[in-house]
């Protein structure tokens, strides 16, 4: 590891519409020749590394340029070069652990007698649409079919393991966010675009999509890198059976076997269930991809070749143990309301249990990795144990700072101020999963400048990214647009709000957040009044562009930290971090002449 001197970072633009770059060729002809042209080209391929995006966009523009058409068709392109990269991958995967995904607008919208249930439309298979004959062709050779939309879904279908495979139909705006996430996990998927991106009675090239649900071949002899069995393995190590090996139950049955009757097992019941309960895994994954990477990786090439001890299993679970921890006392200083979709624990139990729960998360984690010190060896042990502690202390100092600020009177904030927090509430979590990874395969004296600086830096832009979210809702977990700088928090964006703004605009935002109720005694949604005028503000102080130049100088801080690191399958996968941590919000926040006014001056 040499010493990485400062980088010169370019900072991005705000991302500009892409809706020109997704037009569907207009002639079957015209779509049939760039299809062809992606076949011919798809055939030299270097299928070993999962495709990028940037990789495929230069890919399509190449393409594109040689056969004399406009870059309007790029997002086209880019998909046919997709399926040929993946086809045969597709093609040797067995039908009944492929899922075909089809989109719910290909219904047809006058008197489609479908309901909705939690899989999505329910096809009556009335034959007035094509969804009827690609589900029933689909199940007859065994396909999964689901007429849904969006890729968290089928993310979480194939983490969950029951898939291996994706055939999808969407349109143009779907597939281009399903890039980001589906081929940097290398999923194999191909798909067909629908011909317009109106979502209602839309259409497709029927034969396409017959065709690519027919797919079947051999297996091919080589096949991509990918992380999902490393996923799957951290989502499985934190569920059912799994987690009750790695971590039996002391007091009470397995949930499997009914609800405990006593308050011991009552209590560890909580306890399980708040682990066991969803999120990403980033955490754990982190643990068990570092460990595989310094150990060759050969759980990224197969499903057998995952090499995964228990005392690995048993570390990675202790990390979404102190994850889950810290999300319980969270939940409870902020008074959040939800969390993965249902009630907090705090608001389903009372504070006093939702916190012995925590604490008990806490005590878990400890115990999980010290019960394996003899496996690991005493000074691994010792050294796994002092970063999980050295996180823990980071983590309440960067918490207690947050809860000062939110309940002092005195509201000046400074940028770098936030920035001091954000280091210590975030990075700590993800440095310690990539430590102990990489602890546990062996001595880390080459990796431990890297491994603090790039956990600092991601956990950073991680934390920027959430704040922008924020302002646009988070479909994970809030639920509700704009709370965390009303809720009292001291945010990037309110410190460069306050920093960037004068005279009066400064004082009036002194003055809104001297409007909302104090953290800990939510009386509801912040007033929509106020959520406007503070958004007003922070476009006046262009406060998003700033925000998104520090996770871009953050991001590039970071990936010039990974380009020194060996092994190169090591690098690959800070690499990927980088790339899914900082997954980006999917549109801008509006600008405040987009939105209704609601009040000028509240
Ligand atoms: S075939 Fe299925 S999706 Fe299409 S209109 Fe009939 S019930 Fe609706």
């Amino acid at each position: 590891m040499v010493p990485v001197a400062e980088p010169a970072v370019e900072t991005k633009e705000k991302r500009a519409s892409t809706a020109h770059l997704k037009v569907v060729p207009e002639t079957r002809e015209l779509r049939d020749r760039i299809r062809a042209e992606a076949a011919r080209r798809g055939r030299n391929l270097d299928r070993s590394k999962p495709l990028t995006k940037a990789g495929l966009q230069e890919m399509a523009q190449t393409l594109l340029r040689d056969l004399g058409l406009g870059e309007q068709y790029l997002g086209f392109t880019m998909v046919a070069l997709s399926n040929e990269f993946w086809r045969d991958q597709v093609s040797a995967i067995d039908f009944h652990r492929r899922l075909l995904l089809l989109p719910h607008c290909l219904k047809n919208a006058e008197g489609c007698p479908a309901d909705y249930d939690e899989f999505g439309l329910d096809c009556k298979k009335c034959g007035a649409c094509s969804v009827a004959d690609f589900k029933v062709r689909a199940e007859e050779l065994g396909y999964k079919v689901l007429v849904s939309e969006g890729t968290p879904i089928v993310l979480k279908i194939i983490v969950s393991g029951h898939v291996d495979a994706i055939v999808g139909v969407a349109c143009l705006n779907v597939l281009e966010k399903a890039f980001d996430k589906v081929l940097l996990a290398g999923i194999p998927c191909v798909a067909a675009p629908l011909l317009s991106s109106n979502c209602r009675s839309t259409s497709v090239d029927d034969d396409w999509v017959a065709e690519l649900i027919g797919l079947r071949t051999e297996p091919p002899p080589a096949t991509t890198r990918t992380y999902v069995h490393l996923m799957r393995a951290a989502h499985q190590i934190c569920e059912g059976s799994e987690l009750e090996r790695l971590a039996p139950r002391l007091r009470g049955p397995v949930a499997s076997q009914g609800p405990a009757t006593d308050p011991l097992g009552q209590h560890e019941a909580i306890a399980y269930d708040w682990l066991a309960q969803g999120g990403k895994r980033s955490r754990p994954f982190i643990t068990l991809a570092a460990y595989d990477a310094v150990r060759g990786a050969a759980g990224t090439r197969s499903a057998d070749g995952l090499d995964l001890p228990d005392h690995v299993r048993r570390a990675a679970l202790a990390v979404e143990a102190f994850h889950k921890a810290s999300l319980v006392h969270d939940d409870i200083e902020d008074d959040d309301t939800f969390r993965y979709g249902r009630e907090t624990l705090h608001r389903q139990y009372g504070v006093a249990t939702a916190i012995n729960v925590g604490d008990y998360l806490i005590g878990l984690g400890y115990r999980l990795v010290a019960r394996d010190r003899r496996v690991m060896g005493a000074e691994t042990a010792a050294d796994i144990l002092h970063r999980l502690a050295d996180a823990h202390v980071k983590l309440s100092e960067g918490q207690g700072a947050e809860l000062l600020w939110r309940d002092a009177r005195d509201k000046t904030l400074t940028a770098l101020d936030a920035l001091k927090i954000y280091a210590l509430k975030t990075a700590p979590a993800f440095e310690a999963a990539l430590y102990i990874g990489l602890r546990l395969a062996g001595p880390t004296d080459p990796y431990e400048k890297m491994i603090v600086e790039f956990s600092r830096h991601l956990g950073v832009a991680f934390q920027i990214l959430n704040d922008l979210k924020d302002w646009q809702g988070d479909e994970d977990n809030k639920l509700v647009a704009g709370q965390d700088v009303l809720a009292g928090r001291p945010t990037l964006l309110l410190a460069l709000a306050l920093e960037g703004l004068a005279g009066a605009d400064r004082e009036r935002l002194q003055a809104l957040l001297h409007r909302q109720p104090p953290q800990g005694h939510k009386q509801g949604p912040a007033d929509p009044h106020v959520v406007e005028a503070v958004r007003r503000l922070f476009h006046k102080a262009q406060v998003f562009d700033k925000a998104e130049r520090l996770v871009e100088k953050s991001r590039a801080r970071a990936e010039a930290l990974a380009d020194e690191v060996e092994p190169c399958e090591l690098r690959e996968l800070l690499y990927y971090l980088v790339d899914t941590v900082l997954e980006r919000p999917s549109a801008p926040p509006p600008e405040p002449e987009l939105l209704p006014l609601v009040r000028a001056t509240p």
